[in-house]
């Protein structure tokens, strides 16, 4: 039984940030993907999803602007079932449109060369299984600072009004070369910074501390859990969107809680924590 509540456009969405790992949680029965089913259960029906993913991290702001956007396979050396996936979920161009409004000053534009990589379908599989959502992807520009991101994220705010989800999609900490260390099994053992800095996150995350964010990447333990930066950026988009916990009563800022629905590692070092924002 679908207890999800239906759609009321006048209600403030909730932001989303899931760490999606790896992209056999589509089918696999396990932890993380039964993870993303309860998740899925706190979340009201959104108009359309706004996914900022990990896997689109490229020079320059895009929006897909696609009708019926493609469903990317782009990973390598897994069974013919999940290249075979399609996630069928409709586009929307009116948003995309809408979106790059907001990002006036991004020079944001709308491509039809991209469609919805796994950072996006593996996780809406399981959060939307009947793919009855519009969604549009935003791009994560190569090119600019974690505080730039931080503030393409601060711009999104206003569409949460419009029944817009908005879905940062990586992992809070994501070392594959350490996670390669495990066995067959994926049993390794998850190190200290790893722990450390997934730890840290949640706190400056429970605080809505983008600002912490952004520095926090620039530490040993930021370094060692991000040999590169393209799973953490969709965190700044979400917690820009989610805004400060500002006390002044707001509109950008709103005292909403924060719930960590799923937390733990896969692999040692891919940190599954997913951080739900609700709205006040
Ligand atoms: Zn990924």
């Amino acid at each position: 039984m679908d207890q999800r509540p239906e759609t009321n456009e006048t209600r403030r969405m909730p932001v989303l940030f899931i760490g999606h790992g790896s992209p056999m949680n589509a089918i696999e029965d396990n932890e993380w993907s039964r993870g993303f089913r309860r998740l899925a259960t706190l979340l009201p029906k959104p108009k359309a999803i706004l996914s900022i993913s990990a896997h689109w991290y490229v020079p320059g702001t895009y929006l897909t602007g696609d009708a019926h956007p493609k469903t990317i396979h782009d990973f390598g050396g897994f069974p013919d079932e999940l290249f075979e996936m399609e996630y069928p979920a409709p586009g929307d161009v009116a948003l995309a449109n809408r979106v790059a409004g907001l990002l006036d000053g991004e020079r944001a534009s709308l491509t039809t060369r991209w469609g919805l990589d796994h950072g996006t379908w593996t996780v809406l599989h399981q959060l939307r299984p009947d793919a009855d959502c519009p969604v549009v992807q935003l791009s994560i520009d190569a090119d600019i600072s974690p505080a730039e991101h931080l503030a393409i994220g601060r711009k999104l705010v206003p569409l949460r009004d419009e029944g817009i989800l908005i879905m940062g999609s990586g992992n809070i900490v994501h070392n594959l070369g350490y996670a390669m260390t495990s066995d067959r099994l994926g049993n390794v053992s998850t190190p200290p910074w790893a722990a450390r800095f997934d730890e840290a996150v949640g706190g400056a995350i429970e605080r809505r501390d983008g600002d912490a964010l952004v520095r926090m990447i620039d530490t040993e333990d930021g370094r060692m859990s991000h040999p590169t930066l393209d799973h953490y950026l969709p965190l700044l988009y979400a917690v820009g969107a989610a805004g400060a916990a500002a006390n002044r009563g707001d509109r950008a800022g709103n005292g909403g809680a924060v719930s960590f629905p799923i937390t733990g590692f896969d692999m040692g070092s891919l940190s599954m924590r997913a951080a739900l924002f609700d709205a006040a």
